[in-house]
């Protein structure tokens, strides 16, 4: 029999705001501001989630999570991302891997990284290993570049297994 698989990517942006704190990845991140948001503003698990839900053709995290829903006001986003991860299972699909990139000219994130890919494969229910997190500048340019903002890339493989 062959095994069904899915690919998926997800992109999320969220401005700077200060007198927020800084999440990515389930982490916080000691910050002069953090990012103005309906939920925590964890913009790497908001691509992680459009990436998962993308795969499984379930829509995306605003479909889901509205952020109009008073629900979510504030949520951490470690929450959202169990739900999709339980919603997935129900749908009968696994995670392979996921391969996620944070765009940022500030704060430095390579110290964080290594407590970011627990935190998600944690979530995830995989092994860290299966977590590839990396950061990067865009040299000064746009609007991470201007320090405006953090942005995140997520791709994301699905196999299919046993509806539990
Ligand atoms: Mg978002």
């Amino acid at each position: 029999m062959v095994t069904e698989m899915r690919i998926g990517q997800g992109f999320d942006a969220h401005r700077f705001e200060p007198g927020r704190r800084l999440v990515l990845g389930g982490v916080e991140i000691p910050h002069d501001q953090g990012l103005q948001a309906h939920s925590d503003g964890d913009v790497l698990i908001h691509a992680l989630c459009d990436g998962l839900l993308g795969a499984a053709g379930l829509g995306d995290i605003g479909g889901h999570f509205p952020d109009s829903d008073p629900a979510y006001a504030g949520i951490d986003s470690r929450i959202l991302l169990r739900q999709v991860v339980e919603h997935l299972a129900l749908a009968g699909w696994g995670v392979v891997n996921t391969d996620l990139t944070l765009v940022a000219q500030q704060p430095r994130l390579a110290p964080y990284i290594g407590a970011m890919r627990q935190c998600l494969a944690d979530d995830l229910q995989i092994d860290p290993r299966q977590v590839n997190i990396k950061a990067t500048t865009t040299e000064g340019m746009g609007f991470t570049g201007r320090g405006e903002g953090v942005g995140a890339f997520a791709v994301v493989l699905l196999q299919e297994r046993p509806i539990e």
